[in-house]
């Protein structure tokens, strides 16, 4: 109906709030596959979305209110966390033990009785916000595993709206999620939910198994009945604004700074290897590196012929395994370099930044090859932006048959990132597969992409919530 609002709630909201140049206050928007699926239904008329505002302590209390004033100008509605509360759910409980272990990382994994309290308690922070808002009719979607009480949290206060639930990373087997302390109140926590979406059919999979083993919650085809409501779990693969990254790949500016990418390297025919990605364990990154190194052993004919260009974007710096991984590919970078280089030429390009969205595109458009092999990955967007930015075009992509988006993406040279040998195999490939394979096999995976975009996801959804509901009010 047209007064029936959408409520988008996330662990951040979709704006960053800085000090520029001046000591202003800005808002810029995120990027991400999160806020361009949810994006354009976010700015229709009276959509809101929820989220905390992040860490607050650059920002004096007058500035604060400024912030959530802008925000609440752009259909933001922020939720203040007491600041080691925040910490707790965040870089604790979220990071530290459901991030591992739903990622199949289990010695990375903390379990934290004071944490899991805060978790509770910012589940509680965020219904409280979201009931103080709501109106009947209210559609609302959370999303990820920040936030899996928070369904049944919110059916208790709002029995009849339509809530959704939405895990962006995967879900994992029932052994692995029975190590979980509080693994019966996340199931029930997310089951309060009308729709439960998942980027694959294997994490439907794993999650319906832990219903029925945890919770003694049996399924039909993904439909549940609890207390005596019908619940749907599905796959929704989220994609991305093909348009966005074809478009982009094909502005003038960033085709320059390609170009002068290309020439700064300065060796005419010199192929270029990328990897992009947050630094994270999930992320493989070691694996990758190891690999290259076995790839130039092997192979010195390219001395001087390839460039691998590691990105790593800084991610979760107060979490200590992160911080330890930093310095376990810092010296990898550096041993493999001291190692191959010649007195012009260093095999491993390595950065330790985020990028700009041009600069982003403007590699992807340069790279021969596209090495995305993380050892676990709920869906992967990376890869579908490459794929993106070289539309009607060559590139191979690399893919680990470990991400969610190797579901979608069967043509990509897919490998099994834990196998050594075949990853090396894969760059070698890579490097000398003739420019027709290359189109022949990415112009399926881009048809399907520029299809299944994320504002079809996001609608796809919605819908999908809405049929629930009607199945529903038909039993009843
Ligand atoms: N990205 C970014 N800044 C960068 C590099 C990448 O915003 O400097 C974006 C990238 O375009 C992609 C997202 O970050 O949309 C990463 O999503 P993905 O699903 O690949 O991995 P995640 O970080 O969510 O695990």
């Amino acid at each position: 109906s047209a007064q029936e609002r959408l409520i988008i709630v996330s662990n951040r909201l979709p704006y960053r709030a800085s000090h520029d140049a001046e000591g202003h206050i800005t808002l810029e928007r995120s990027v991400g596959g999160l806020a361009s699926g949810l994006g354009p239904l976010h700015e229709q008329d009276g959509n809101l979305w929820i989220g905390w505002m992040g860490d607050t302590a650059d920002f004096d209390e007058a500035e604060q209110a400024d912030v959530a004033a802008r925000l609440a100008a752009c259909g933001c509605l922020p939720v203040l966390l007491d600041p080691a509360d925040a910490e707790a759910y965040y870089e604790g409980l979220s990071n530290s033990a459901l991030w591992p272990l739903f990622h199949g990382f289990p010695q990375f994994v903390r379990f934290d009785e004071a944490e899991w309290e805060a978790y509770r308690r910012v589940n509680e922070r965020f219904c409280d916000e979201i009931v103080a808002v709501a109106r009947p009719g209210d559609v609302v979607w959370v999303q990820d595993y920040h936030l899996m009480l928070l369904p049944t949290l919110l059916r208790a206060k709002l029995p009849d709206a339509t809530i959704g639930f939405f895990l962006h990373i995967p879900f994992p087997d029932y052994e692995t999620f029975r190590m979980l302390p509080w693994r019966e109140d996340i199931v029930r926590g997310v089951l309060g939910a009308d729709l439960i979406g998942f980027h694959a059919y294997d994490y439907v999979r794993h999650f319906l198994s832990s219903c029925r083993r945890i919770a003694g919650v049996e399924n039909t085809s993904g439909a549940l009945t609890v207390d005596g409501r019908l619940t749907q779990v599905d796959a929704f693969p989220l994609g991305i604004d093909y348009e966005r990254y074809r478009q982009a790949a094909r502005k003038p500016e960033v085709q320059r700074a390609a170009a002068a990418f290309a020439e700064e390297k300065g060796h005419e025919g010199c192929k270029v290897m990328l990897s992009v990605e947050r630094l994270d364990y999930s992320k493989g990154i070691p694996n990758r590196l190891h690999a290259f190194d076995i790839f130039l052993d092997r192979h010195p004919e390219w001395e001087g012929r390839v460039v691998l260009v590691l990105v790593t974007v800084p991610s979760r710096e107060n979490v200590a395994s992160y911080r330890a991984l930093k310095k376990q590919i810092d010296e990898l970078v550096g041993l493999i370099n001291g190692k191959h280089s010649t007195m012009d030429w260093s095999p491993v390009d390595y950065y330790y930044r985020s990028l700009s969205f041009d600069r982003l595109a403007s590699l992807y458009a340069v790279s021969d090859v596209m090495l995305v092999t993380p050892l676990r990955d709920g869906m992967n967007l990376v890869c579908k932006e490459y794929l993106a930015c070289h539309d009607g075009g060559g590139g191979v992509l690399v893919l680990s048959e470990m991400a969610g988006a190797s579901y979608e993406l069967h043509e990509a040279l897919r490998v099994n990132p834990f196998d050594l040998e075949d990853v090396v195999g894969a760059m070698e490939r890579a490097l000398t597969m003739g420019t027709d394979e290359q189109r022949r096999r990415n112009a399926p995976m881009q048809q399907r992409l520029a299809r299944y975009t994320s504002e079809k996801w996001a609608r796809e959804f919605l819908d999908a919530a809405h049929g629930v509901k009607q199945r529903q009010a038909g039993m009843s």
